[in-house]
């Protein structure tokens, strides 16, 4: 599937405007483009196409279409559904003004998958000076002991809720929206 990573970020977009999005989730590989499979992912999508009140067509700066994007657009027209288009520049992580105005929009997932320290447990903190606790995931921590790694806030949040270790910073997510001096190391590790 093409440009899913602007689907992502569109469809947080329309989310956070409290829009209910149906959009597809599952890429099919380029040499199953003729299984049963695909042909089922693709009448799913015609159901989705079904149940909207509009389609939102996602493409890049250039305005390309896929064949089957196509079907689904004259689908949506024959069943009378507002169809709009967004062209949405490729979220690489090398600059640019279009890069940066994409970033804008999404301010609130990076407040969400932010850098955050792992500080130890408070059982694990062996400095008798150390008096700054603070509680997260039901858990207590040490606020005064160096951080031991960092994560992303929000993936560690989950983590943690399924029982994972938390993952390391940068996130999937985070190398989206960050810029590259962003998710740089720094010396102290940078600002959270
Ligand atoms: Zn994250
Ligand atoms: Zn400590």
């Amino acid at each position: 599937m093409k440009f899913y990573d602007q689907m992502l970020l569109v469809a947080a977009e329309l989310t956070r405007q409290s829009q209910i999005v149906l959009m597809p989730f599952c890429v099919v590989a380029e040499q199953d483009q003729d299984s049963e499979q695909k042909a089922a992912l693709d009448l799913l999508h015609f159901k989705k196409i079904d149940l909207c009140e509009r389609v939102v067509v996602v493409t890049d700066e250039a305005g390309y279409i896929g064949e089957s994007t196509r079907r689904e657009i004259a689908y949506a027209e024959r069943n009378h559904h507002q169809v709009e288009y967004r062209a949405m520049p490729a979220p690489t992580t090398d600059g640019g003004a279009a890069l940066s105005s994409l970033r804008d929009t999404t301010g609130s997932v990076r407040m969400l998958h932010r850098k955050t320290g792992v500080s130890p447990r408070a059982d694990d903190c062996t400095d008798p000076t150390h008096e700054d606790r603070f509680e997260r995931y039901g858990e207590e921590f040490c606020a005064d002991c160096a951080p031991m790694g960092w994560t992303c806030a929000a993936c560690a949040a989950i983590a943690r809720d399924e029982h994972h270790m938390p993952p390391d910073w940068p996130c999937a997510t985070a190398k989206l929206v960050y810029t590259e001096d962003e998710l740089a190391p720094t010396v102290d590790g940078g600002a959270e």
